[in-house]
């Protein structure tokens, strides 16, 4: 699915350098490297703050802890996405309340929020999933009618943009009141381990971040709130250094094979290329493609022709075993549950070439075509 070997043989050099440099300084906590990489990249998001820490699922726990809601308090988000988006709200003791997902694009319905806000709903946690932006407008607006603070998960989309009007063209996660994103090894901006960020453009939520991940200390041994400890440690950092230079590279590679692709799926009967957003770019965290009919036989052949394909996501999370402790039931958000049994990621990453997307097209088309004879 993804090629970080090759990428990797690119940048050799200075990645190399940078580790090398955070050992021979012994910085390896909070670091230098730790530092230029907050500034960088909040410079390269247009964001006043950003907050480095130790993976994605904790930025969105210290985003929820920097909210201060009571147990209860109830928080929106979709149920087709990973489960972090929801994992960290039942940790706190909250209640996630899901809204269904839009057929074409996998983001919320923003149609379908309204409904769902009662006295205590408190946030919503849109995701921009597969790297494409959720209709941020509206959610916006729909946030300030009620009340409610938006938490961006980014993890997926760091690099994209959304129009927003008045505005202009803006970053995904600049947008809501905290964002949060994941360096995880495979996500677009990538550590060689784990590693996460905020981003707020509000200083007195950055700070409440700031004394969470620490402990809950501004001064070091006077706690002033329960905190936790998570921090991007300076290897990781020192990499992301290098990567951060190289972001709207790899997007732009990541586009061009989406429209490659595109180009060799689009006429396939029975097959549907990732519809677009018209008011956000794709970075294509993933390529995913619905296949209404078999895509289990899809997906053996493709692996049988040396292929990977992933099946993100094949359980909605309100039919997960973990989550039927909030009584939501089959049928509750057919949206989700119908695309569960459609989607197919395809192999996405920066290294790929014509000659591979080609023979990937090829091989789906193959597919399709021998399945059509047999059924006529
Ligand atoms: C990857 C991911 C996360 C979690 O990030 P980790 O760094 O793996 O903890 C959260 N939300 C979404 C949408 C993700 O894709």
């Amino acid at each position: 699915m993804v090629d970080l070997t090759g990428q990797y043989q690119k940048i050799k050099e200075a990645v190399d350098e940078g580790i090398q440099q955070v050992i021979d300084t012994t910085q390896f906590i909070n670091g230098s490297a730790t530092k230029e990489f907050a500034s960088g990249l909040a410079t390269y998001l247009k964001v006043k703050h950003v907050i480095p820490c130790a993976n994605g699922t904790d930025a969105l726990q210290i985003a929820l802890m920097a909210l201060g809601l009571k147990e209860g308090d109830e928080v929106i988000s979709i149920p087709f996405t990973f489960v972090a988006t929801v994992e960290v709200v039942a940790l706190l003791k909250l209640k996630p309340v899901f809204v269904d997902v839009d057929e074409n694009t996998f983001n919320i319905d923003v149609n379908k929020i309204e409904e769902k806000i009662t006295p205590r709903t408190k946030a919503i946690i849109p995701v921009h999933l597969f790297g494409q932006g959720a209709d941020m407008e509206k959610i916006m607006k729909i946030a300030a009618k009620y009340n409610l603070i938006v938490i961006e998960d980014n993890a997926q989309a760091i690099g994209s943009e959304l129009e927003m009007e008045g505005i202009g063209s803006v970053k995904t996660g600049t947008i809501g009141h905290i964002a949060t994103t994941s360096f995880y090894p495979t996500k677009n901006l990538g550590a060689y381990g784990d590693g996460g960020a905020l981003f707020t453009n509000d200083d007195v939520i950055a700070q409440k971040i700031k004394i969470i991940c620490d402990h809950g200390s501004a001064k070091k041994y006077y706690y002033d709130a329960i905190g936790v400890n998570s921090r991007l440690d300076s290897m990781q950092a020192a990499i992301l250094n290098v990567k951060l230079k190289n972001l709207d590279v790899y997007n732009k590679q990541r586009q061009n094979t989406a429209e490659k692709y595109d180009a060799g799926l689009k006429d396939i009967p029975g097959i549907s290329i990732p519809s677009r957003f018209e008011k956000s770019t794709h970075v294509f965290h993933q390529y995913t493609i619905k296949i209404a009919q078999n895509r289990e036989g899809l997906k053996e052949h493709l692996q049988e022709k040396g292929i990977p394909s992933m099946i993100y996501y094949p359980v909605p999370l309100h039919l997960s075993e973990a989550y039927r402790v909030y009584g939501y039931k089959q049928g509750d958000f057919p949206v989700s549950e119908k695309i569960a049994k459609e989607v197919l990621s395809l192999p996405m990453h920066t290294e790929l070439d014509v000659e591979q997307i080609e023979y990937i097209c090829e091989t789906i088309k193959e597919f399709v075509f021998r399945q059509n004879t047999v059924i006529v």
